[in-house]
């Protein structure tokens, strides 16, 4: 089929995520054909870098053929079968023991879910629930952060707290609060903070809100490592000791979401490790299974699983395909992959250094107010060359530097004028480079335009 017949079929019959569904019927699509490593190519024959790994998922790059192995051989052995009631099956128990032996030494049972919205629907319910079987039942808030994202379904949506979300969603799940996010660049040197300082300000506002809330009735608090979607917002060196000073002082459970951080994004298995945080539950997803197929959970500490197991009877809670058998046989040989390849040392010590000198480079670009990265995730701040300060939002500066980063070969993502990238975990020191050079030439054609 060519590209415009596809384009046509896209506009006639495909609601597409999180897009302006009238500006896509005017624009068309751009038709993704196939990828390898990190590379996509298009129908109408160009291949662009992807630095944002798909959606922060394909950590172990495209056209992995153990995955596809695992894949095939799994749906010849057994295509489906459920881990309700006291069934199970090979890859669900062989990931689940492979998962605890990865995790925190604390955490040892994990509940299989199909991505990371049920992920963290599933975390919402088991806190809850935690709570009422400890015997107190008015521990009902969970605190969150604004700007966050926590996925998609009713649940996902009112643990985040992105506004537009919730302003087209309805109602939201009762007795959700959200605090403000450690994000300096936005927040804190408008207000003329230094970083440290506004990070343990942050930490400050969570334990104000759980005074105002009352500790009798806060059950946890979620938020992610470094904020993903919400701008790769890497907090202040301060921000989490403080957190974890302010949560000591106070019974209630940390839910850390590693949708993005974990499975090597941050140069650990998971971001909690990189930041010392001992998680009482952590929702996954994405690079469990490097984005080939769809799967999620969320990891339990020993302390909620006690409680759930010794005195919770039946959890009325489940999905179709928690512990998918072909989905589980890829997630496994994904983590088998990354273990016998170094992976998670490999953006520790090698490449995620690497790419912070070289991001670090564009901060000189006068374009450019905030160079930041941690890992293999990075985000640069736009601000407008004649002020140094951000560009008022109308102008659009983020989405048209995404545009032209596109016509450049270069796939980065625009939280506002924020551009983040998130790479596939194999990433080479060249690739680096190219990633970086492109993005050179993005900014210098994004300050050419705006200046027109
Ligand atoms: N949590 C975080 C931190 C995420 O970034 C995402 C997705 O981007 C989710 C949860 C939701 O995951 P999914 O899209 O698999 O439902």
């Amino acid at each position: 089929m060519q590209t415009e017949t596809y384009r046509q079929l896209d506009r006639d019959h495909h609601l597409h995520p999180f897009t302006d569904f009238k500006a896509l019927g005017e624009e068309g699509s751009r038709i993704v054909t196939h990828a390898e490593g990190i590379y996509i190519h298009d129908s109408e024959g160009n291949r662009i870098l992807d630095a944002m790994a798909g959606l922060w998922c394909v950590n172990l790059g495209y056209g992995r053929q153990e995955l596809v192995e695992a894949a095939t051989a799994q749906l010849h052995e057994l295509p489906y079968y459920n881990n309700f009631f006291k069934s199970t099956h090979p890859p669900a128990v062989k990931l689940a023991e492979a998962l605890c032996r990865l995790a925190p030494a604390h955490m040892n049972r994990v509940f299989f879910t199909g991505s990371g919205s049920e992920a963290n629907d599933t975390m919402l319910r088991m806190v809850r629930r935690y709570w009422a079987l400890e015997g107190k039942p008015d521990k009902q808030w969970v605190i969150a952060r604004e700007n966050a994202y926590h996925g998609s379904t009713v649940a996902g949506m009112s643990l985040g707290g992105m506004a537009p979300m919730h302003a087209q969603g309805g109602p939201t799940v009762p007795r959700i609060t959200h605090v403000r996010q450690p994000y300096w660049f936005g927040e804190g040197r408008p207000a003329g903070q230094d970083p440290e300082t506004f990070g343990r300000d942050c930490a400050a506002a969570l334990e104000a809100k759980i005074q105002e809330l009352g500790e009798e009735n806060v059950a946890a608090f979620i938020a992610e490592p470094v904020q993903g979607a919400g701008g790769a917002i890497i907090p202040p060196e301060s921000y989490w000791p403080a957190v974890k000073e302010v949560l000591a002082r106070y019974d209630i459970l940390l839910v850390v979401d590693e949708v993005i951080c974990g499975f090597g994004r941050l140069g650990e298995w998971f971001g909690s490790v990189h930041y010392d945080l001992e998680p009482d539950l952590m929702p996954i997803a994405k690079g469990l299974s490097s984005g080939y197929l769809p799967i999620g959970g969320v990891l339990v500490g020993d302390r909620v699983a006690e409680t759930l197991i010794e005195r919770g009877g039946e959890f009325f809670h489940g999905f179709t395909y928690s512990g998918h058998p072909v989905c589980a046989a890829v997630a496994l040989q994904n983590l088998e992959l990354m273990q016998a390849e170094g992976i998670v040392e490999r953006v520790r010590d090698d490449v995620g250094p690497y790419l912070a000198e070289r991001w670090a480079t564009l901060a000189d670009h006068p374009m450019v107010g905030e160079a930041r990265s941690l890992g293999l995730i990075g985000a640069l701040e736009l601000v407008d060359p004649a002020t140094g300060e951000r560009f008022p939002k109308p102008l659009g500066a983020g989405t048209l530097c995404r545009d032209i980063c596109l016509d450049l070969g270069l796939v980065m993502r625009s939280v506002g004028d924020t551009m983040i990238i998130s790479p596939p975990l194999i990433i080479t020191r060249a690739e680096i480079d190219e990633l970086v050079s492109l993005a050179g030439e993005a900014l210098d054609e994004t300050a050419r335009r705006l200046a027109a």
